[in-house]
């Protein structure tokens, strides 16, 4: 069987198991299993595939069809540039993210002083505590998580893209001290009743504990916005990535809890993605 044949095979099985790309799934996983990447695709799709090769193309695949997430098999995702380490303990970073790393970027680099603090609650993969401190050197970044198991591959992370993250087991606020001079937070924000509905690799694969933002998805922006007080400096920022419908929600308890400057912020699919606004 030549290269060209295997991918089309597999990209059958891809389709058949109702994932949607799978032409271009079938080279990720070709690249993944056989180290053969678009280039040498290009060179020998007409040559003869190894056998080994075929064996391990087709168990990725076969997992594949079982919708573990590319990424679980790969075992990275890239954010903001920079490599993450994944694994079932910790959301996949993804791309929407980014707008949220990106406007706490600019805001420390235009707004926060020097000797700044930040936390960034519910960390997951570190995602955003590592991309800050990668591109905001001189922040002082502590990120906390309620699961161990998601900070062993934050501490991972840390360290993977060279940078000094402090990590604490906290559920929110319950094992933070000090004053920031901003909080970032991509909590769950998922409502329960939608999470059997989410794509099966979202739903059978990422830690529910990490999506799941109660009945009506709100639940932890409530507490993060009544418990930040104690924490948030005077001035201080508050971002939250948010649910395409939440901008409202989320916005109106803010104003009621004496935040000012408050804006939604919408992702490049137009879609409104982060909020945020400073303590008075
Ligand atoms: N955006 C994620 C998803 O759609 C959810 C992230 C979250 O709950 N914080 O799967």
């Amino acid at each position: 069987m030549t290269y060209r044949e295997a991918a089309g095979r597999i990209a059958g099985l891809l389709r058949e198991a109702g994932i949607e790309n799978e032409t271009a799934e079938s080279m990720f996983l070709m690249e993944f299993a056989c180290g053969a990447d678009r280039g040498f695709y290009l060179l020998h799709q007409m040559d003869e595939m190894p056998g080994e090769q075929w064996e391990k193309y087709r168990d990725a695949a076969a997992k594949r069809c079982r919708r573990i997430p590319l990424q679980h098999l790969t075992g990275e995702q890239e954010f903001m540039g920079l490599p993450f380490l994944v694994n079932e303990h910790v959301l996949i970073p993804r791309q929407d993210t980014e707008i949220l790393a990106e406007e706490a970027i600019k805001i420390l680099k235009d707004d926060c002083g020097s000797g700044k603090k930040v936390l960034d609650l519910c960390t997951g993969s570190g995602c955003i505590a590592v991309s800050l401190k990668t591109f905001c050197p001189e922040t002082e970044v502590t990120a906390c998580d309620i699961s161990p198991e998601a900070l062993a591959v934050a501490g991972r992370n840390a360290e993977y893209n060279h940078v000094e993250v402090e990590f604490l087991e906290s559920d929110l606020f319950s094992g933070i001290s000090g004053h920031f001079q901003m909080i970032v937070s991509n909590p769950p924000y998922i409502p329960s009743s939608v999470i059997p509905e989410l794509m099966p690799e979202v739903r059978d694969h990422e830690p529910v504990r990490a999506l799941d933002g109660g009945a009506d998805g709100l639940y932890f922006y409530r507490k993060i916005i009544e418990e930040c007080g104690d924490y948030l400096m005077s001035g201080g920022w508050l971002l939250f990535e948010i649910g395409y419908d939440q901008g409202a929600a989320v916005s109106e308890y803010m104003r009621e809890h004496q935040f000012k400057d408050i804006e939604v912020i919408r992702d490049l699919a137009g879609l409104d993605r982060v909020v945020k606004g400073r303590r008075e």
